[in-house]
């Protein structure tokens, strides 16, 4: 039987069994070696704030969150595309695996990162703001 990917969208092997994990975006219950893992960095403050506190010599915390999504969201999110069919026979890993290790080294790619995640949570950046120009 023809196969669509070698590895039939899995990464366990013969493994077996294998736990469940639930998607963040929309709860979905996928196997672990199907799911979509990505650690995104995120900060409670602003990317702009952010770049003028670290002027001023203030320490601006990071952090990194690691989500877990199903294909579905993956594709939706953009972190996977569909490929056509001779681009799916080619190792995805090897040109992914660059691209992540710049977001996390670099800081000016981390920081645009952020900006893109804060725009989502405007009420709690104008608390941090209050709170950065008291100190
Ligand atoms: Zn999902």
């Amino acid at each position: 039987m023809p196969k669509k990917r070698k590895n039939r969208g899995r990464h366990k092997g013969d493994k077996g069994k294998e736990p469940m994990v639930y998607c963040d975006n929309c709860g979905k219950l996928v196997p672990r070696s199907k799911a979509v893992r990505v650690t995104v960095p995120y900060s409670p403050v602003p990317g702009d704030l952010a770049r003028e506190l670290e002027k001023q010599g203030a320490i601006v915390p990071r952090y990194y969150v690691t989500k877990t999504y199903c294909i579905n969201c993956a594709i939706y999110l953009g972190i996977l595309k569909v490929r056509s069919e001779d681009e799916r026979k080619k190792k995805a890993a090897l040109s992914r695996a660059p691209i992540r290790r710049e977001s996390v080294t670099a800081p000016s790619a981390s920081k645009s990162a952020q900006t893109q995640t804060q725009t989502s949570a405007p009420s709690t950046t104008q608390g941090m703001q209050g709170s950065t120009t008291k100190s």
